[in-house]
């Protein structure tokens, strides 16, 4: 008796198995790396990118690329993946770690072409990335916390190619003052860094303020606009009646009734206005909303107050300047108040901004970007995200590479020797991996219009003959010495991508079946029916 087929799977799923699968995974890996490759090195282009709504990015980021590109291929969206493992864990390198990812499927494609089998491809790659990330470690530098110098050039790397003119002095300067402020015995929280963009002015008018910055107005016009000598007081309720939780009703008989009613209402306000201003207060940051007697009373008290601050910010205000926030306000005392030189209401652009300056020990700070036009300054904060990324790492692992290139050439060319010293089939891989690796400097050529072949046998002849930070320049327009050039990257920006190109390569090659449920618009499992309509 023949065996009748089982059908496991509901009507309309996909099954795609062995080879087919796998190259449909290696296509969406490399269309991936396609995507963002001509945007790698400081020679590259930008994109724009615009949304079904017509909103517009023009962008260099990777990371920014593609969450913006909006994928919907499950593989595809693994690659996008590195790119957000990578932007978290450094905030740089993840055009250079998706470019590697799609050139180790491109390769791994090859040899299943050959015929070797995809886990002796995963073990070859996952020796050869352990491999590299030894040779990274050993080519490190080291680099002080406190050679700003370095930390300068690390965030000037980071920001090569992208859209900020001629301003990279300017933001790398910011960039490592903002972290060296924020430093607190080595523990760095970006956190406390608070980032305004005003899209007028030219990026060179960009400034670090080292204190707080908030976008709000004083609630009532009488109030003063600046205070010297600030005692801050912060509040994380509201300066109202408090409303009942209940939908009480109160009937009076007579209007003296309804008299007694208000003063008492109004005597509340009084009280608090007054425990706030008897601490010693007169400047008040309030969570939530402030009654309209209230701001009456504190405005003839001569106090600035300012309503519905963010939480985030409270939390700010209260790093740099040393206030606590209190949450009932009848209890606020003089130790609970902060102090500052200048409370001040400035003009930024068109923006009225509050100003909380001249702080003892800072430890939270802002920052005040600006540029020609909207789309300007959300790159330029873009790029200074990356450069307060990248010197935060500097400082915490006090590791660097040099860039252009130069690492991937050491890196391939020791993979090398290591394959011929393991053998067998897994040789073949490493050596897969080692010609992968040299995409990034290929690409950084391709993108400066220099010759990619020449390039990359310029660069092995240099390497070979023990120039291990030869690179490729993008002011020399060839082969030069990258460390002279003060192109200089955190070394946990280049292991991180090794790591994570590798990883996600792995994820890709050990699938060969891809089951895909059926016409989705048909509700689960495709149900057409409803199961109740014959009860
Ligand atoms: P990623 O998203 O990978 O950081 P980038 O577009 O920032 O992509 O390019 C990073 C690459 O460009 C790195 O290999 C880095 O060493 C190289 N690079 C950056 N600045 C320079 C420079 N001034 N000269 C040569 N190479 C540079
Ligand atoms: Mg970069």
């Amino acid at each position: 008796m023949a065996y009748q087929p089982i059908i496991v799977l509901s009507e309309g799923s996909q099954q795609t198995s062995g080879r087919d699968a796998q190259r449909m995974n290696i296509a969406a890996g490399k269309a991936v790396a396609e995507a963002v490759r001509s945007t790698l090195g400081p020679r590259g282009m930008d994109k724009m990118l615009v949304d079904s709504l017509g909103e517009v990015v023009i962008t260099n980021d990777g990371a920014t690329i593609l969450s913006e590109m909006d994928i919907e291929h499950p593989t595809a969206q693994m690659i996008v993946e590195v790119a957000d493992s990578q932007e978290e864990e450094t905030g740089d390198g993840t055009t250079s770690a998706v470019v590697l990812t799609g050139e180790l499927l491109l390769k791994a494609e090859g040899l299943l072409d050959e015929d070797v089998h995809p886990t002796i491809i995963v073990s070859g790659y996952r020796l050869a990335a352990k491999h590299a990330r030894t040779v990274l470690d050993k080519l490190a530098i080291d680099a002080a916390p406190t050679e700003t110098e370095t930390l300068l050039k690390i965030a000037k790397t980071s920001m090569t190619g992208k859209g900020v003119g001629d301003s990279h002095d300017h933001l790398a300067d910011l960039a490592v003052r903002t972290i060296q402020a924020i430093e607190e015995d080595g523990r760095i929280d970006l956190e406390n860094v608070k980032i305004e963009t005003v899209s007028t002015g030219s990026i060179d008018e960009s400034e670090l303020i080292e204190g707080v910055l908030i976008d709000k107005e004083p609630v009532h016009e009488n109030m003063p606009t600046k205070v010297t000598n600030a005692k801050i007081a912060l509040l994380g309720t509201a300066i109202e009646i408090a409303e009942t939780e209940t939908d009480a009703e109160i009937s009076v008989s007579d209007p003296a009734q309804l008299q007694q009613f208000l003063d008492a209402e109004e005597q509340h306000m009084r009280d608090l206005v007054n425990a706030v201003v008897d601490a010693g207060a007169n400047v008040v940051f309030v969570q939530k909303g402030i009654d309209d007697l209230a701001q009456h009373y504190l405005a003839k008290a001569g106090v600035l107050a300012i309503r519905r601050t963010k939480k985030s910010d409270l939390t700010k205000l209260s790093r740099a300047t040393g206030a606590k926030v209190v949450s009932k306000i009848t209890d606020i005392s003089k130790d609970d108040l902060g102090s500052v030189g200048l409370v001040e209401q400035r003009k930024i652009g068109e923006d009225e901004m509050i100003f909380v300056v001249e702080c003892d020990n800072p430890k939270s700070v802002s920052l005040i970007l600006r540029g020609g036009t909207e789309h300007v300054v959300e790159e330029v904060e873009r790029a200074l995200n990356d450069a307060l990324e990248v010197v935060r790492v500097t400082i915490q692992d006090g590791k660097v590479l040099a860039g252009g290139g130069s690492p991937e050439v050491e890196v391939s060319l020791s993979l090398r020797s290591y394959a011929d010293s393991v053998g067998g089939r897994e040789q073949l891989a490493i050596e897969a991996f080692a010609d992968a690796v040299e995409v990034i400097p290929r690409t950084l050529a391709i993108n400066s219009g220099l010759d990619p072949i020449d390039s990359i046998v310029d660069l092995r002849a240099q390497h070979t003959a023990g120039n291990t930070h030869a690179g490729l320049s993008s002011v020399e327009g060839g082969v030069a010495d990258m460390l002279a050039e003060g192109v200089v990257e955190p070394l946990r920006v280049k292991t991180q991508a090794i790591s994570s190109a590798q990883e996600a390569t792995d994820l890709v090659l050990r699938i060969d079946d891809i089951i895909a449920a059926g016409d989705l618009s048909k509700g689960p499992g495709g149900m057409e029916d409803d199961p109740f309509e014959h009860v």
